[in-house]
């Protein structure tokens, strides 16, 4: 079922019906684009966290030095051949980017003298980095947008999660940021923790929107076969929510940011009215920089190597291109579907405008069908997912982010240049 999910989506759209085979393979990028959104990998943290499946390992100081050169390297590369082009937006992920607020200082720094920088400049944030001189080094090298790692504001659930601080401290985080003056301050928070009731999830929402952050992104705890928790938990005999629950939780997160104001701007993320939403996944093409990092641009989605010490050896020697794949029209178009049902709101303007021609017709036959079931509603041009839709898309990206990170990041991480990832 797990990888079945993106060969059926490709079904509705022309072209290639097969799986996504990712080999290593020149790639040909496009002239200078009009715009450019980067995302940046940050891989250190502190410690480990035993439900974590991202790209990360532990800090060190000579390997941080010698990555963020290499990051240099890798942005003076796109320069050479697109000279300065616009950045629109910039996002610093990990790991823990506010670990080393000196990569992002001078990262950012180097771009905005190179390139054109836009105002869109995010960083995830560990609330044990939240004070005054780390903020102070983000506010004065552009950065607009923080994602505050919260996860709980319980300190029984943050130990379950292996997380270093406690409740208190994330409140204080939290307040910091804000008072701080960042266009938008997001909180994330993991719901459907092992042994964590509906009333917690509420009570963490309840505190998310109690101290005003901008937006609150919410996401279901996933198990990965290459990330302890799992074992860890089956030893301690400790279960894991069931479905229902996990509705009811989705459910109420939905229920309680209604109420505080907030409106849903995508599965997983709630916004307060005029705020800019922090988001790095959902952007149509964008740019990897580090190890570890993905790019879709042009024909091709490709991901850099995941092993921090072969990136920094590629980026003296070479290239850091782990793998590929080329993407046919119907893909450029499923990609876009996927991602704007991801948001709750498909324009069907928006994909006339790119794609120069209608949703096909298969799509729109699915959308008429889920417009009976009432899984959508169509506002002119707009088609919304409902609760229902959304709760039915929150399974749906449920298993593909599980399939995708076990399939194509397990073997990345197992192996510096793997071969062949088919998906
Ligand atoms: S959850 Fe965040 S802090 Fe913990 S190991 Fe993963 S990237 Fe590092």
């Amino acid at each position: 079922m797990r990888l079945l999910l993106p060969r059926i989506l490709r079904l509705l759209f022309p072209g290639r019906k097969g799986p996504f085979v990712f080999e290593r393979q020149p790639v040909i990028l496009p002239a200078k684009p009009a715009s450019l959104n980067l995302y940046i990998h940050l891989p250190f943290c502190r410690q480990l966290c035993p439900f974590c499946p991202y790209m990360k390992e532990v800090y060190d100081p000579a390997v941080s030095a010698a990555y963020q050169e290499a990051l240099l390297q890798e942005l003076e590369s796109y320069r050479r051949l697109w000279g300065d082009v616009n950045i629109e937006s910039v996002y610093f992920g990990g790991g823990t980017p506010s670990m080393t607020p000196e990569i992002i200082e001078r990262t950012l720094s180097w771009i905005a003298g190179n390139f054109h920088l836009g105002h869109e400049v995010g960083v995830e944030v560990n609330p044990l980095d939240a004070h005054p001189a780390v903020i102070s080094s983000f506010k004065n090298s552009g950065v607009s947008l923080v994602s505050l790692g919260v996860q709980s504001f319980h300190d029984r659930l943050l130990g379950l999660l292996g997380r270093d601080y406690d409740g208190k401290l994330a409140r204080q985080a939290s307040e910091r940021l804000l008072q701080a003056g960042f266009a938008t301050v997001d909180a994330d928070l993991i719901f459907a923790i092992p042994t964590q009731s509906r009333q917690e999830v509420e009570a963490d929402v309840e505190t998310a929107c109690e101290l005003g952050v901008d937006q609150i992104s919410t996401y279901p705890l996933l198990y990965f076969s290459y990330a302890p928790l799992r074992k860890q938990l089956h030893q301690a005999r400790v279960t894991t929510p069931s479905w229902w629950l996990e509705r009811q939780m989705l459910a109420a997160i939905v229920k309680k940011t209604q109420e505080a104001g907030y409106r849903r701007t995508s599965i997983w993320s709630f916004n307060r009215p005029e705020t800019i939403r922090y988001t790095t996944v959902t952007k149509d093409a964008f740019v990897g920089i580090g190890a570890g990092a993905t790019s879709k641009i042009g024909d091709y989605f490709k991901l850099n190597t995941f092993s921090v010490a072969e990136y920094i050896k590629a980026m003296a020697e070479g290239s850091p291109l782990a793998l590929a794949t080329k993407l046919d029209a119907g893909d450029k178009m499923a990609y876009w579907f996927f991602w704007r049902v991801y948001d709750l709101d498909i324009d069907t303007s928006t994909f006339q405008s790119i794609f120069g021609q209608d949703l096909p017709r298969r799509v729109r036959a699915l959308l008429s069908l889920l417009k009976l079931l009432g899984m959508t509603q169509r506002r002119g041009n707009t088609i919304r997912l409902t609760e229902m839709g959304a709760y039915i898309f929150h399974l749906i990206e449920k298993e593909y982010t599980h399939a995708y990170l076990e399939t194509m990041w397990q073997a990345c991480l197992q192996e510096a240049w793997p071969q062949r990832v088919v998906l």
